[in-house]
């Protein structure tokens, strides 16, 4: 059977964005032909609404990302300022349930999202980015699922599928 690879829903055609768009990725879905996609939004399954505000990891320390999210060092707060992160929390522990019950061991994710973000998130002040993990993509690598970036897959999927 086909391996299986987790999927940020909002790169495969879903408007599940904050602000009710897409992000289609036309050349990652051509090349997930061979596998079994599984699409997740963990904001959607933490239980927010869509379009919803738009959100960004928060703590003292500049570098705070979906790691210091999970340790409780820092919070996932809306631009105007709403407690989100247990929706974060809770969409990230149920994308990972879903990765272990399908028996999926990669997850390609959206480019700087506070929630699917692998490597770089936005700044609190959404003017840039910072270096750092969005909090599913922190719960996924915690677990010891590979997360990769839309933008740099291509490796990673063709070593997941030897
Ligand atoms: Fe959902 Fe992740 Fe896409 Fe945000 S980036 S809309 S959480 S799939």
């Amino acid at each position: 059977s086909k391996k299986k690879v987790l999927v940020s829903a909002c790169l495969l055609g879903e408007k599940c964005r904050f602000d009710g768009c897409s992000c289609t990725n036309d050349d990652l879905i051509n090349d997930l032909d061979p596998v079994e996609l599984i699409p997740v939004c963990p904001e959607e399954m933490g239980g927010l609404s869509t379009p919803r505000p738009r959100a960004r990891v928060v703590g003292d320390r500049d570098d705070a990302d979906g790691h210091a999210v999970i340790k409780g060092e820092a919070k996932v707060l809306t631009h105007e300022g709403n407690d989100v992160t247990h929706e974060y929390l809770k969409g990230g522990e149920r994308t990972l349930n879903v990765a272990e019950s399908s028996g999926a061991g990669l997850a390609i994710l959206k480019s700087n999202s506070p929630s699917c973000g692998c490597g770089k998130i936005f700044t609190h002040d959404f003017e840039s980015l910072k270096l750092g993990d969005g909090t599913t993509t922190a719960i996924l690598k915690k677990a010891g699922i590979k997360v990769v970036d839309e933008s740099e897959y291509r490796d990673a999927l063709n070593e997941y599928r030897k």
